[in-house]
């Protein structure tokens, strides 16, 4: 059949609507054109004038706007399209005013002006095309047009900005004010720089800008040159509600505006601030709010008073926390054992050691009653731990930290506008390093869940096939093979597959802890856990041992990833140490990529339900007689003296959101703790620190390794745990209760007590990703690193640390930059020795700053790392009135 020759009536209706919209659309621009018509002719002049005198200027903004206007087109066709608006004149104008309503302040008056010239004359303006290299060499003419621009900006439309700035105002906390309220708008997306808008999901009350994601982003540019870092990181920041084709002028009177925001008095003339800012980026830190000088009188004694607190908590912490008397850099190398696996005998030393109140006291012999490594006593921890939480809930104190943590993140926020492009471009410089060739440590991996689903379903099936007669559980009364367990189970090992397997969190682990720790039992056995996952059974842990070599050898394959095992002592009897330590020495489980910590279950209610424990020195006697027993006479446990080589840490693990009593000041001893209640959180670390300090103080003196407290800390449950471990530990595994209290957040920042965070097991189990608050504490400057936690429950890759990396990078923006900080941090936590974390940071890792950093090894520019620094400075300073003393190296 034909088609109709003439056009159908429906294509007349619309060809006469079209045209009708056009026709109103062109007369509503002219209309709206003649209204500024002498505003118009005025910027025309000034502007032509001005095109003259400053060639470079405008090649800047050339430079740096009018690409990429695409989406943004794209947002005005789908918003606007419907009213008719048939031309592109038309369609022009509307941004305009929708750009007006989403910024009441400056944008307003200059998202209209802006814009207007270039409907007309654009090409008239920017019709020289000069090179970009010629602009380079008129950096500073450029600098100086810009600031000429401010005039013209006082004199072409003056009266609106007046209106919306008192004049009274400080020039530098208004210029903070700006730049916050800027920086909290989406930053550009380029891989050099990134966003944290969902950092601003935390539980925190405040002041909530969370409004300006509403306003579209005039996408950033990537290529600027070191030498226009400043000046275009402010362009692109600005340009907010311009289009793309206005960009061109926008750029310029956007950059102007972000100027004025930031810098200018209201003469019209720019402070020193500003000429600081963009002639010297790299100490700008310095000039956003001025440092406080050593004895400078607080503002009122309101202030006074919480930074006294603050100090005050700063110092107990100091008082408490274990540290080497040499630190390792400054120590003599220990003997290196060329074999981990041979033990040479130890003359024993004469020392004694009592266990009194639950805490073991050391004397130089038998018959001393002096007491060697005194360390305080529960009544004074339980004191002081109080005294944190009454900071803790101070009105005055509480807003003091909320604010100052803001201004951190406001900062980096600044940071990254002012300095990103930097940054990139030093790490694109430093020659061989990469993301993947830094040094990463795992520095928070259950051994139980080293390996992912499909390892350990591989291995259980090349179990089955090559070893089914071998006797692995005594279960029911009978000893059973391999190959009777699974026809027990009605199972083959074609049947098996991962979902079958079921040891992955899905849905209903999700604050369910109990239901969580059922994963590890495969395809819901606790025999087959039993057989594969433990190291205290019928074959003596045998198939644990062979699939921990397995992972060990990937991890040595991939050279850059190292792991610290936790793996578990319960202390229900003496012999769990030296049953684990024979297990690593015979299976020679030792390894340069890993090390091992010991995580100690909170189950006292278990063991006494059950019968094995009477009262709660039970438990600590058998965690800690055998450690010190093995330092004194290294010879009455030999291989455990081997193994212990190798255990940095001690971890306290079990479901924090149990809900417990808060301890009071003088609670019962261990052994008066006969009850069938679990003891508090505080109750357990304080034992577990009193016991290990006096360890360590022992094994220092003797020339041993330490072992540093490292438990699980603010996963869930009460702000308690986070107090205690202020005071106690080394650092804390997850922490994201942190983001519920802004004052303990603001001490775990000044002390920079490590985080070792696991975003994607939290996911699971405590709190949604885009809720977690690693991106917010990153930008803080908290001292967090990524980590896996469960591979086994979690992970779907053979690489799970670089899974955890990649999420956290394509979820939150992170830059290379950013990860390699966070990497970088991570060795920093670890209980890696001194030489190992030489060769993988550098010879001069352990001084404060910059001149710790080498890029060549840690791939992160000396830029961002003293950014770090000098911020962390100004706080102390801030916090101690001036007078914070710095020690030139890190705590070790
Ligand atoms: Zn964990």
């Amino acid at each position: 059949m034909d088609r109709p020759s003439s056009t159908p009536p429906s294509l007349h209706m619309a060809m006469a609507a079209f045209f009708g919209a056009s026709l109103m659309a062109l007369s509503a621009f002219y209309i709206h054109k003649r209204s500024v018509d002498q505003v118009l002719r005025r910027l025309i002049e000034i502007r032509r004038a001005q095109s003259r005198s400053s060639r470079p200027q405008r090649e800047q903004e050339e430079l740096y706007g009018g690409d990429d206007d695409d989406e943004y087109d794209g947002d005005g066709l789908r918003e606007f399209g419907s009213d008719g608006g048939g031309t592109a004149v038309a369609l022009r104008d509307y941004p305009r005013s929708s750009s007006t309503s989403m910024d009441g302040n400056g944008h307003r008056s200059y998202g209209i002006s802006s814009s207007l010239p270039n409907v007309a004359v654009t090409t008239e303006w920017f019709e020289e095309d000069d090179k970009f290299e010629q602009s380079v060499g008129y950096e500073a003419q450029a600098r100086a047009s810009s600031l000429d621009n401010l005039n013209f900006v006082a004199s072409g439309l003056p009266s609106l900005r007046k209106d919306q700035r008192d004049r009274e105002n400080a020039q530098l906390s208004c210029s903070y004010k700006r730049i916050a309220s800027l920086g909290r708008i989406m930053t550009p997306r380029s891989p050099s720089r990134n966003t944290f808008e969902s950092a601003e999901d935390s539980d925190e009350e405040g002041p909530g800008l969370e409004n300006d994601d509403c306003i579209p982003f005039y996408p950033g540019n990537t290529e600027s040159s070191d030498n226009y870092g400043v000046n275009t990181n402010i362009c692109s920041l600005s340009a907010v509600p311009i289009r793309g084709d206005d960009a061109k002028c926008a750029n310029s009177e956007t950059l102007r505006e972000a100027k004025t925001g930031a810098d200018i008095q209201h003469d019209g003339k720019t402070g020193s601030t500003s000429v600081n800012l963009v002639g010297n980026g790299l100490t700008f830190s310095n000039t956003v709010l001025p440092p406080r000088i050593a004895g400078q009188e607080f503002a009122n004694t309101e202030e006074e008073e919480v930074c006294k607190m603050l100090c005050e908590c700063l110092n107990l912490r100091k008082k408490y926390v274990y540290r080497e008397e040499v630190p390792p850099w400054k120590a003599k190398p220990l003997a290196k054992n060329s074999d981990p696996y041979h033990f040479d005998p130890v003359e024993p030393s004469s020392h004694d050691f009592r266990m009194e109140d639950g805490v073991v006291h050391v004397y130089a012999s038998k018959n001393d009653s002096e007491e060697l490594f005194p360390v305080a006593n529960s009544t004074e921890f339980f004191t002081d731990m109080h005294y944190i939480l009454k900071v803790m809930s101070n009105g005055n104190v509480r807003s003091a930290c909320y604010h100052r943590l803001r201004f951190l993140e406001e900062k980096f926020r600044l940071h990254l506008l002012l300095n990103a492009d930097r940054e990139f471009l030093a790490q694109k410089s430093a020659p061989h390093r990469d993301f993947y060739n830094i040094r990463k440590v795992d520095t928070h991996i259950h051994h139980s869940a080293c390996m992912n689903q499909k390892h350990l379903l591989r291995f259980i099936k090349s179990k089955l096939k090559k070893e089914p007669d071998e006797v692995v559980i005594f279960r029911d009364g009978k000893y059973m093979t391999l190959k009777e367990v699974f026809e027990s189970l009605d199972l083959t090992g074609y049947d098996l597959n991962v979902d079958l397997l079921d040891v992955h969190a899905d849905k209903s682990t999700f604050h369910r802890f109990d239901k969580f720790n059922l994963k590890y039992n495969p395809c819901g056995q606790s025999r087959l856990r039993e057989i594969f996952l433990k190291q205290d059974n019928l074959i003596q842990g045998r198939f644990l041992a062979e699939v921990t070599k397995e992972v060990l050898s990937d991890l040595e394959a991939s050279k850059y990833q190292m792991a610290e095992y936790r793996i578990s002592v319960y202390g229900r009897k003496q012999s769990e140490w030296d049953q684990l330590a024979s297990w690593f020495v015979n299976n020679s489980l030792y390894s340069e990529n890993a090390i091992w910590l010991i995580q100690l279950p909170r189950l006292y209610n278990v063991y006494k339900n059950m019968g094995t424990a009477t009262s709660f020195q039970n438990i600590l006697d058998n965690v800690f007689i055998p450690l010190f027993e093995a330092t004194v006479n290294p010879n009455s446990h030999p291989q455990l003296h081997l193994f212990l080589m190798q255990v940095v840490g001690f971890d306290l693990v079990d479901d924090e959101s149990k809900p417990e009593r808060r301890p009071t000041k003088h609670m019962p001893t261990p052994a008066e703790w006969t009850n069938e209640f679990n003891p508090a959180y505080s109750y357990y670390l304080y034992y577990c620190y009193a016991n290990l300090y006096t360890l360590n103080k022992l094994r220092e003196s003797k020339g041993m390794t330490t072992i540093k407290l490292r438990p699980h800390c603010g996963e869930a449950g009460d702000v308690d745990h986070l107090a205690a471990a202020l005071l106690l530990c080394h650092n804390i595994s997850h922490g994201i209760i942190l983001r519920k209290t802004p004052v303990l957040q603001y001490l775990y920042y000044l002390a920079q007590i490590g985080l070792l965070m696991s975003p994607l097991s939290n996911n699971s189990l405590f709190l949604d990703y885009h809720r977690n608050p690693m991106p917010m504490f990153f930008q803080r400057g908290l001292n967090v690193s990524l980590s896996t936690d469960d591979p086994l429950q979690i992970h779907l890759t053979k690489e799970p640390l670089l899974e955890e990396y990649s999420v956290a990078a394509k979820v939150w923006k992170f830059s290379a930059c950013d990860l390699c900080e966070i990497a970088r941090n991570s060795v920093y936590q670890s209980g890696f020795s001194h030489e190992a974390k030489a060769h993988w940071l550098g010879d001069k890792y352990y001084l404060r700053g910059s001149k710790g950093n080498d890029i060549h090894k840690t791939n992160v520019p000396n830029l961002r790392i003293s950014f770090r620094h000098e911020t962390w400075k100004e706080e102390m300073q801030y916090i101690y009135a001036g007078e914070a003393i710095f020690p030139e190296d890190v705590d070790p």
